[in-house]
């Protein structure tokens, strides 16, 4: 017989706090965002899986046991300390969590993975996302591993790579011209139409569920919870589930001192996010005429808004609006002070830093942890043009450095 299909107790609307049972559903009547809820009491620390990816919080995610899962090898993703950054930011401590290690290089494979499992044990066979790009790519190779159809609608500007990417995993891919929210609408009258389930951000419970593990791992990897935890933000993923993660840790009583704070970080060109926070609103305003070089940041309305602005004030956080000018340096910062290959996503979390500590509210004793949701090799967007040096032999190219040396 196969394993019950899941740990959740129940899906819980997190709005009007109407439950349901487990099954394939998208969000409440009332429209807005089901969470995963889980019976927290009979998890011990004991309990987790004795892995290294993000299964090993098997017994806080919905898929009910390893049989069911549809892995690639996602999470466990490395915590790197960062000297050079410490000592030009003059903050003791700062981690980053790099990303770029999961499978299709982006953080965006966490919460397909959790997703694709869940889909594949209720019984979908035909999945579809409207995505900026790195969601389509990552649903693509999953639905390739779990044998099921992909369905990607996507911005036609999204960076080359990652569409080739996506289509290198047997997706159909259809492009549009506008951003996420058209390709949104698009998907949502389709699947209506067809057979297709849509796994689109927030609209979808689980994908949440796999990007909690960040804060499990985190956790694990620091030995506690950090002072502040820094975040670029698009539709939301992250953060919601970032703040689901501490809290569920708090309630297992496994973290009791004070809780991280959120500091999601949005491209100045598309700061729907960061607007309301400032205003003091609940939720966001659709921002018109997006523009950034990072396509992660370009969401002019998230679903999830009231649930990141929330995040963002309960743990006494913040939001920041960045240039693209400063991720693209930031980029190079990451790269030069501590190797690592950051995307400009995760350069707006190093930016973000910088204005926390220009502001005073990072304090120098203070332990920060950024996050480098992917790999910069999927968005070779010009940074600016390179001079790229030639050599037309050894001796050449010792005169060159001996040149140099002297
Ligand atoms: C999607 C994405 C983001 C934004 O994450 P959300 O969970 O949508 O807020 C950041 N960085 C990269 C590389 C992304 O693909
Ligand atoms: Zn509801």
């Amino acid at each position: 017989m196969p394993p019950p299909l899941s740990n959740l107790s129940r899906l819980e609307c997190s709005a009007c706090h109407r439950e349901y049972g487990i099954e394939p559903r998208n969000v409440c009547e009332c429209g807005r965002p089901l969470l995963a809820r889980y019976d927290l009491a009979s998890v011990t620390r004991e309990s987790l899986l004795p892995r290294r990816d993000l299964w090993r919080y098997l017994p806080v995610l919905p898929v009910s046991s390893e049989e069911r899962v549809v892995s690639l090898g996602e999470g466990g993703t490395p915590l790197l300390r960062c000297a050079g950054i410490e000592r030009t930011f003059g903050v003791d401590r700062v981690f980053v969590k790099d990303e770029a290690a999961n499978p299709t290089g982006t953080f965006k494979a966490r919460g397909m993975a959790v997703a694709v499992s869940m889909a594949k044990g209720l019984g979908l066979t035909r999945l579809a996302v409207p995505s900026a790009g790195n969601a389509g790519s990552a649903l693509a190779a999953y639905a390739a591993k779990a044998g099921l159809e992909a369905l990607v609608v996507a911005p036609k500007d999204t960076p080359l790579p990652i569409l080739q990417e996506t289509l290198l995993f047997g997706a159909r891919l259809f492009l549009v011209d506008g951003t996420i929210l058209q390709a949104g609408d698009i998907v949502k009258a389709a699947c209506k139409e067809t057979g297709f389930f849509n796994v689109a951000t927030m609209y979808e419970p689980y994908r949440v569920e796999g990007k909690k593990a960040m804060g499990y791992e985190l956790f694990e990897q620091l030995g506690g919870l950090p002072d502040w935890v820094v975040f670029p933000t698009g539709g939301g993923t992250g953060v919601v589930g970032l703040w689901k993660a501490f809290n569920e840790l708090r309630e297992l009583g496994w973290h009791e001192g004070p809780m991280p704070r959120i500091a999601f970080v949005q491209s100045a060109g598309c700061a729907p996010l960061v607007k309301a926070f400032e205003a003091g609103k609940e939720a966001s305003d659709p921002w018109k005429n997006p523009a950034t070089i990072a396509p992660g940041l370009r969401v002019p309305k998230a679903l999830g808004d009231v649930l990141v602005l929330r995040a963002a004030r309960e743990s006494n956080g913040t939001g920041i609006a960045v240039e693209d000018d400063a991720m693209r340096s930031a980029v190079s910062e990451f790269a030069r002070l501590d190797g690592i290959g950051a995307c400009y996503e995760g350069g707006a979390s190093l930016a973000g830093l910088r204005r926390l500590v220009e502001s005073g509210k990072v304090k120098r004793d203070e332990t920060v942890v950024l996050f480098n949701t992917g790999t910069p090799l999927k968005n070779p967007f010009p940074p600016k043009p390179q001079k790229l040096s030639t050599v037309e032999s050894a001796d050449a190219l010792i005169a060159r450095l001996k040149g140099i040396a002297a």
